[in-house]
């Protein structure tokens, strides 16, 4: 029972053009299915982390190529692996100059240490045989020049079922632009990235509400606990709308319920079981 789900975060109308949603859309489609014939052949550990490296070498996201500069003009990235059999997670946090920081959290998943940051995530990478890569694109350089508040533009992320009834996540960003060094992202937090033998699920949105609401923790908690999927959702988000928190989430459940909530309705996200396709409008 293969099924797929990705985020690209959040669209934000008032900055972005409508050829940059159309290319979302189309972009998220594509890696929709390109992740499903992966997943034929893969299991749903292995497509996540694949999916997601896709989506990080697309600039259109806040995550590898692409990924946002914090106030001192670096860029540091994040992302994290969850496999929902072994229920083990990895991750990488604020590594510098990296072109897929999701392949460095799934070379972790077989290491005793599976979760490094800063110079050690980068040592960790080199001494692994990953190059030094700039992830910079002019357009973010531009916006941060211009001090364009950027908050809110693609994080990325897949959930993933395979044949096996095992589940998967993944979650890499550039985090949420002009932050202070040092900062830490929820996306490799079990907040933003967190899967079990019952459901996986990837978050988006401000890293400070997903970490306050442990987001990802809770569905899925939920869900272990005999809660729908839905139902899963509904109490977690509302939980979130107490804080006045800003999020979005996509899951899969081991029945092969697909699902997804946003606080804000411009998450996007396309999903995809082998026959149908769901995108964001
Ligand atoms: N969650 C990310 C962060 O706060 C940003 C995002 O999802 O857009 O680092």
């Amino acid at each position: 029972m293969n099924k797929i789900i990705i985020h690209g975060g959040f669209f934000s109308e008032s900055d972005q053009s409508k050829e940059v949603k159309i290319a979302k859309q189309n972009s998220l489609k594509e890696t929709a299915k390109l992740a499903f014939d992966y997943l034929e052949n893969h299991t749903a550990l292995e497509t996540v982390s694949y999916a997601v490296s896709l989506l990080e070498n697309d600039e259109l996201y806040n995550a590898g190529t692409g990924s946002q500069i914090q106030s001192d003009g670096v860029i540091r990235m994040s992302a994290s692996l969850m496999d929902g059999d072994s229920q083990k997670f990895s991750g990488v946090i604020n590594i510098e100059n990296i072109k897929n920081p999701i392949f460095v959290a799934q070379n972790l998943m077989s290491v005793e240490d599976r979760v490094l940051g800063g110079v050690g995530a980068k040592k960790y990478a080199t001494e692994s045989g990953f190059k030094d890569y700039s992830t910079e694109t002019p357009q973010r350089r531009k916006e941060y020049l211009s001090k364009v508040e950027s908050l809110r533009k693609g994080t990325v992320g897949c959930v993933a079922l395979d044949q096996n009834g095992k589940l998967a996540a993944a979650t890499s960003t550039g985090g949420k632009g002009f932050e202070i060094p040092g900062r830490i992202s929820d996306s490799a937090t079990v907040a933003g990235n967190f899967a079990n033998e019952f459901c996986a699920v990837s978050c988006t949105g401000v890293g400070e509400d997903i970490v306050s609401n442990a987001t990802a923790t809770k569905i899925v908690t939920r869900v272990s606990d005999g809660f729908k999927i839905e139902e899963a959702f509904r109490k977690t988000f509302t939980e979130l709308a107490k804080i006045d928190g800003f999020a979005g989430a996509i899951a899969i459940d081991s029945k092969g319920n697909i699902f997804h909530q946003d606080s804000f309705p411009t998450m996007v996200f396309a999903s995809f079981d082998g026959e149908n396709f769901e995108v964001f409008d």
